[in-house]
């Protein structure tokens, strides 16, 4: 690892190559994670001690919104909308029309 995060370049290369970049950018996605996991945790810990929550109601929570989409994969998949401006369908982690550009807005946890 060099000063700003990445793997060098392979010996007696003066470019990275392709698998440099990748594992760069896997690195980088591994650090970005554990700083997710780490603030999640924190919140967790906040509402637990502060709205006395329990851990089996997170569980079951955890466990409600994975069956929300029919599929129990611990993944939660977002419905597609309809572009209120020109009536197409898009994914619904995405804030913007593909299409035309309308700005849709997207759901807080896409
Ligand atoms: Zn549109």
């Amino acid at each position: 690892m060099n000063l700003f995060g990445q793997r060098p370049p392979h010996p007696g290369t003066t470019t990275p190559t392709g698998a440099d970049r990748a594992h760069a950018k896997v690195d980088s996605i591994e650090q970005r994670l554990d700083l997710c996991l780490l603030t999640m945790e924190a919140m967790w810990t906040l509402l637990r001690d502060r709205l006395k929550v329990t851990d089996e109601e997170l569980a079951k929570r955890v466990l409600e919104l994975d069956e929300s989409d029919g599929i129990l994969d611990g993944k939660v998949r977002r419905p597609p909308r309809t572009c209120p401006h020109c009536g197409k369908r898009i994914p619904g982690r995405f804030p913007r029309c593909l299409y035309c550009g309308e700005a849709i807005g997207a759901p807080p946890f896409a």
